[in-house]
């Protein structure tokens, strides 16, 4: 059987993280992953950025890392031929891109915490101070969607009774979609999502 576009980036995504993967139970999430690109057009900011923060452990104040980790204990993920400093797409993933040759610091002395508001540029401390204030003041806004907040300018998805940061976002329908990612993953295909997915075409009720 071949492959569409969306079943060849889903089956690439998740070799990028796992190594080579194969069997049934990976032909099943290369099809469930797939069907989300397509409802996405193939646009999957939203989805690897739910597929990050499900790596991190929010068991504390400190959001911490549960994936690979370097030699001075900082968490990091392969992305294609680089490697991205977890704790660097987390601060990114809230403030947008870190400035040329901005170090990303951690207020917390913590190398694997991923937790935005304990990260700051190192060359520009006093602004993210600022920015982080700003953020926390414009916390708790609603949005029309499941499982999403506003966040500053951004809206965060949350997933499940613990509130399971899924991660931040340009527009709610990002954070709509990334929430149904992270309930599918930890509730099953019984969650309630913002955007319903089709039934499998093998479906027992035959489609
Ligand atoms: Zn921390």
């Amino acid at each position: 059987m071949t492959e569409d576009k969306y079943e060849r980036m889903a089956r690439e995504w998740l070799e990028r993280q796992h190594g080579k993967i194969g069997g049934p139970q990976a032909d099943r999430e290369v099809y469930e992953f797939a069907a989300l690109l397509r409802e996405v057009g193939g646009e999957w900011v939203s989805v690897s950025n739910a597929r990050f923060w499900m790596r991190v452990s929010e068991t504390g104040s400190c959001w911490v890392w549960t994936g690979a980790r370097n030699k001075d204990g900082y968490g990091y993920l392969r992305d294609g031929e680089s490697t991205v400093l977890a704790h660097r797409f987390a601060w990114a993933s809230l403030n947008g891109p870190i400035p040329d040759g901005g170090q990303i610091l951690h207020h917390c002395d913590n190398p694997p915490c991923c937790n935005p508001e304990h990260l700051y540029v190192g060359t520009h401390a006093d602004n993210m101070r600022d920015m982080a204030n700003r953020g926390r003041a414009a916390t708790g806004k609603t949005s029309r969607y499941r499982g999403v907040s506003k966040v500053g300018r951004r809206w965060r998805a949350t997933c499940g009774r613990d509130n399971k940061h899924v991660g931040y976002f340009d527009t709610e329908e990002e954070a709509a979609l990334a929430y149904d990612v992270a309930a599918l993953e930890r509730l099953g295909a019984s969650a309630k999502v913002n955007f319903p997915l089709p039934a499998p075409p093998d479906d027992e009720n035959g489609g």
